[in-house]
């Protein structure tokens, strides 16, 4: 495996404006918007958990911290981590936890009927379990025969995505989100009342874990998250790929 496989990177091109130092908006890719958008997938529990030793506003560190000191007495739950480190299946994830369980399949389900050969049920079980051996209610017989359940077809099991591409979308420092199109991108620079327009530059950043959670970071704090976190700490470790 080499190492990109290993740090998946995902990019956005920043339309700059160097007099404010600040992003107007940035085009992103089919890719990069899921994985913005994979944010809201994110339960609370891990988003404490993936940003440990950061500071969350609000009150959120607090809980996280009770139920992780909280004598185990006191738990119904066998293992903490369903609080601690509850999982989904976002597209965030896989550059936010790339070996994330959340992103395994889970395997298969199994059910079982009885044999069927006994009176009431001979020829005709009605019963169901999911739990292999469990005597039949009807004919007390284990219900030990396997039987095949055909699940529903998932549209989307939280892997692919949740925008259509090939489309460039347009995100803002703010991180609201529209498709691209030269038009709105010309409304947009005259809702910026640009007055020097030499002064904008376009850069191209690839972020990869330690940009992502930057972004979900800001994203909980700021609505000036793309400046926060492409210009305003300016990092040797962003690769920019072209300034023009
Ligand atoms: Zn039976």
């Amino acid at each position: 495996m080499t190492t990109q496989e290993k740090d998946p990177k995902l990019q956005l091109k920043l339309l700059v404006d160097q007099h404010s130092n600040r992003v107007l908006f940035a085009e992103a890719g089919k890719e990069a918007l899921d994985f913005l958008l994979g944010f809201l997938r994110i339960p609370l529990g891990l988003v404490v958990h993936l940003l440990t030793g950061e500071q969350i506003p609000g009150s959120l560190t607090s809980i996280y911290s009770s139920i992780q000191n909280l004598d185990e007495s006191y738990l119904m739950l066998s293992d903490r981590d369903v609080l601690l480190k509850p999982r989904l299946p976002s597209v965030s994830l896989l550059l936010l936890e790339p070996d994330s369980p959340a992103l395994a399949t889970p395997p298969p389900k199994r059910y079982y009927r009885c044999s069927g050969t006994n009176h009431p049920c001979r020829g005709n079980p009605i019963y169901m379990t999911n739990v292999g051996g469990m005597p039949c209610p009807n004919c007390r017989l284990p219900m030990v025969t396997e039987m095949a359940f055909l699940e529903k077809p998932k549209a989307d099991s939280g892997k692919s995505g949740y925008v259509k591409g090939p489309i460039t979308y347009l995100v803002m420092d703010d991180l609201s989100v529209m498709p691209m199109s030269t038009i709105s991108a010309i409304a947009l620079l005259k809702k910026f009342q640009l007055k020097d327009l030499s002064m904008l530059c376009e850069m191209t950043v690839e972020f990869g874990k330690k940009e992502s959670l930057e972004l979900l970071k800001a994203s909980l704090q700021s609505t000036t998250v793309l400046t926060d976190v492409f210009i305003s700490k300016p990092r040797v470790d962003i690769d920019r790929l072209q300034t023009t």
